[in-house]
């Protein structure tokens, strides 16, 4: 993949996720009146940083001139970078509240608590014991890593959802999109593209061509509080659905346009994926592991990876919380694990 330039002071520069199926971050690079500003920095590794470097270099700036640096969201492939972008040039990092906290807290958890939060997770949605034994015995030897994320850097401003982010000379508005994380942003670029008055959207991982984003249940250790992170994305799409852009710029694949169709594509997907397990727990309650093992991936439950069926694991308690949350369904009276049964 290339730097390509989309005009108007825009350019994207496609920085390697190393050994990961996505490729790349699209890292984006906007011209303003003060310097540069990217948009997300990329995954933390010395390869990466060499590739945003020559991307850079290509755009006709370098890292010691960034200005500033808005993160679309906290995970490591688009804040990876952020700290050593911010030690080359002084620049600021701006991130809504939200995923600011996360970072916060994955950076004060011990590994300890990580781990046990994730067995407690397992156990909580009935997986079964040889799934969760390897975690157990990795806790009790008390070797367990530190969460990723560690190590990232803290932001040293907050990005206001619905205002403009202060930019000279241009015009760059925060959309809070709730969802992939609990303080996703997607911006827009309110400025014509091509004549067209609607703008562009950096739509992070909020919106992209051909993958749907992981939306699980938000992931904290500390906080006790029920929340509804499909829900919260369901509403987000609708949200860039009104916006309309006339492009998007999203963080991974390439840009498109027909914000639009790709919306309802996502809302079908979602909608599809509820009904099929509201009919699952029509037929019998059962648990989200249960749930996650007779909904459809692509590949058979038995080939899915032990990691990658956490995932799914997570994935199916949203979608399941979005049926409790709309009354469609509730826990099972008396059952442990909590088994869940349609209304
Ligand atoms: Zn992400
Ligand atoms: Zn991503």
């Amino acid at each position: 993949m290339r730097v390509t330039d989309h005009g108007g002071g825009v350019w994207s520069i496609p920085v390697p996720i190393p050994d990961n199926p996505l490729g790349h971050t699209l890292v984006h690079l906007l011209d303003t009146g003060r310097g540069p500003v990217l948009i997300d920095t990329g995954w933390d590794d010395p390869d990466s940083y060499a590739v945003l470097e020559r991307g850079l270099a290509e755009a006709g700036t370098s890292a010691a001139e960034i200005h500033g640096v808005i993160i679309t969201h906290h995970h490591p492939d688009h804040h990876g970078l952020s700290g050593a972008v911010r030690e080359a040039s002084g620049a600021w990092i701006a991130m809504h509240p939200a995923d600011a906290d996360v970072v916060r807290r994955t950076r004060e958890v011990g590994p300890g608590t990580w781990i046990r939060y994730v067995i407690e997770r397992l156990e909580e949605d009935g997986a079964p014991d040889e799934h969760v034994a390897p975690l157990r015995a990795v806790r009790d030897s008390g070797r367990s890593r530190r969460a990723s994320g560690a190590r990232a850097a803290l932001p040293d401003r907050e990005i206001s959802p619905g205002e403009l982010v202060d930019l000279a000379g241009r015009r760059l508005r925060a959309v809070w999109t709730p969802g992939h994380t609990p303080g996703h942003v997607c911006l827009h670029l309110e400025e014509e593209v091509g004549g067209d008055p609607r703008g562009r959207l950096f739509s992070g991982d909020h919106l992209l061509p051909e993958i749907t984003p992981h939306v699980g249940l938000y992931e904290d250790p500390e906080d006790g509080t029920v929340t509804d992170p499909l829900g919260d994305y369901l509403d987000s799409l609708e949200r860039i659905a009104r916006l309309n852009p006339a492009q998007v710029l999203p963080a991974h694949q390439y840009a498109f346009e027909d914000a639009g169709r790709r919306v309802r594509e996502l809302l079908d997907h979602h909608a599809a994926r509820l009904a099929d397990l509201l009919r699952l727990i029509t037929e019998a309650p059962r648990t989200p592991w249960q749930l996650a093992e007779a909904m459809e991936w692509n590949r058979p439950w038995d080939q899915i990876p032990y990691r990658s069926r956490n995932i799914a694991v997570s994935e199916t308690s949203a979608h399941l919380r979005r049926l409790v949350k709309a009354g469609l369904a509730e826990a099972a009276p008396g059952t442990s694990p909590v088994a869940y049964r349609a209304v």
